[in-house]
């Protein structure tokens, strides 16, 4: 079960010679490390190294980052020193390593641990992207095993962080199906009853969704192969539980309002196809008002792209169709990970990735400079300042020129004005959202366009600093005030 095979048969590229050397090297390593070792399950502790070795083979990840998830707790839990792991296994993967294992013990106690192993993860994750991804990994196995657990409080402790923190950083990544899976995994012992409430109205819903969508289905195929398409694949995806939670607490916990639960998902060859079938559909059923959208002319900031309408099935049933290439079809269930076109290296690729032109890890960059402003001890602040600007749900707004600005939910044009530029936002004269003028502390929603106009002799009042969401644009305003006094 922990075979090294399991490893090489999760890649999704087949490993050359110096791939299956390299990761059956660190197997064996990791395995003798941990030897006699126990994890709270009662299972051998390899099982765990193994499973993160695992994962990180099925996210697509390349040998080093692979072995370096099977040795990520070796510097941690079992005693080797970072000397030993750099003659065995070089620079690169000893980085890896001690980018995603914890802070001493004898220095750091408690949350401040927590905290400065936190910091500490995203200064190496800047470094070398790969470290975040290991951390990943490592989370998704141990949220999969939290059943294991004998204290109720530390498994929801490590359930409601996996949903604060690292289902929204797979998002951030794009990588769709992780983020589900971690949620999932993470519900029930984060939120006991609403688990169950959701459910139970699943239960009740879900087998009549499943009918009205299964015969639209079935149309569908025999539409396309009538109309000459010969590559194409249909089938139904269920909505994750967790994520189903969410929007049903958007609308009232009402069932009825929620098209999703089960969609129908084409896949086809390429682009002009998506745009012929979503032509097709829509002739055969009549669209919703108001609900196609182009996410492939307009990709959603994480770089998620699909058609997407939903028509009514003609018998009193409704369902959503999501319409894409194989392409954006891995790129949504793997993210950053699916660019891989392995010619420039998964290094390279995410190194560039941080960058202004490529946006999927631009964040990361606003997430050191949050830390530089931080000072040590104020863990609780930092947890908090962390998921308040960069976890929390997003909203995404336009700047006239329709450059894409994503911002905290209930963020104001305050937040907007710092974004840009720390000028814009100290000289606020006035600001129009779609063209209207609106009051200063106005929350944004989604789509919104937002233009700042700019006065020579405007600056912040005290006001701002309530009406900000962002710790960015508060520290802004602050030190604004500060230098007027
Ligand atoms: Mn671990």
């Amino acid at each position: 079960m922990t075979e090294v095979k399991g490893i090489f048969d999760a890649m999704r590229t087949p490993p050359d010679a110096a791939a299956r050397a390299l990761i059956t090297k660190a197997h064996a390593f990791s395995e003798r490390a941990h030897e006699g070792q126990k994890r709270f399950t009662g299972d051998p502790y390899f099982v765990h190294t193994f499973e993160t070795g695992k994962n990180l083979a099925l996210f697509g990840m390349d040998a080093q980052t692979i072995s370096a998830g099977l040795l990520h707790d070796v510097l941690e839990d079992a005693g080797v020193t970072e000397q030993d792991l750099e003659r065995e296994f070089g620079k690169n993967i000893t980085f890896l390593v001690t980018g995603v294992t914890k802070l001493g013990k004898l220095k750091y106690r408690g949350l401040e641990r927590h905290v400065e192993s936190m910091r500490k993860l995203f200064i190496a994750t800047a470094e070398d992207p790969r470290v975040l991804l290991i951390k990943l990994a490592d989370r998704l196995h141990n949220v999969k095993t939290l059943g294991g657990h004998t204290k109720p409080e530390k498994q929801q402790r490590i359930a409601l962080e996996t949903i604060e923190i690292f289902a929204p950083l797979a998002n951030r990544l794009g990588m769709g199906r992780l983020k589900g899976e971690l949620e999932d995994y993470a519900f029930p012992y984060a939120y006991p009853d609403e688990y169950k409430k959701v459910r139970e109205i699943l239960k009740e819903h879900g087998k009549v969704t499943e009918k009205h969508v299964e015969k639209v289905q079935r149309s569908i195929q025999k539409e396309l192969a009538k109309e000459g398409f010969v590559h194409f694949t249909v089938d139904r995806r269920v909505k994750y539980l967790y994520s189903l939670y969410k929007k049903l607490l958007r609308h009232e916990m009402d069932i009825e309002k929620i098209y999703d639960i089960v969609a129908l998902r084409i896949i086809v060859p390429n682009v002009a196809d998506c745009y012929r079938v979503l032509g097709i559909v829509h002739s055969i059923w009549r669209p919703l008002p108001g609900r196609v959208k182009d996410y492939i002319a307009l990709p959603k900031t994480n770089g998620y792209q699909s058609l997407h309408t939903t028509i009514f099935t003609g018998d009193g049933g409704i369902a959503e169709i999501q319409i894409r290439t194989e392409e954006m079809h891995q790129a949504a269930e793997y993210g950053i990970a699916s660019h891989l076109a392995y010619k420039e290296g998964l290094f390279s690729f995410l190194k560039r990735a941080r960058t202004k032109q490529h946006k999927s890890l631009g964040w990361l960059n606003d997430i050191l400079e949050l830390q530089k402003h931080m000072a040590e001890g104020e863990g609780d602040q930092y947890l908090e300042n962390l998921k308040m600007d960069f976890f929390k749900d997003r909203v995404f707004v336009f700047t006239p020129k329709g450059d894409v600005i994503d911002l905290p939910e209930d963020s104001t044009p305050i937040d907007f004005a710092y974004a840009i530029h720390s000028d814009i936002g100290n000289h606020i004269g006035g600001t129009k959202v779609n063209s209207k003028m609106v009051a200063i502390d106005t929350k944004l929603k989604n789509g919104d366009i937002v233009e700042i106009q700019i006065r020579k002799d405007a600056h912040p009042s005290n006001k701002w600093v309530e009406h900000a969401k962002t710790t960015m644009a508060r520290r802004h305003i602050k030190s604004a005030i500060q230098k007027k006094k």
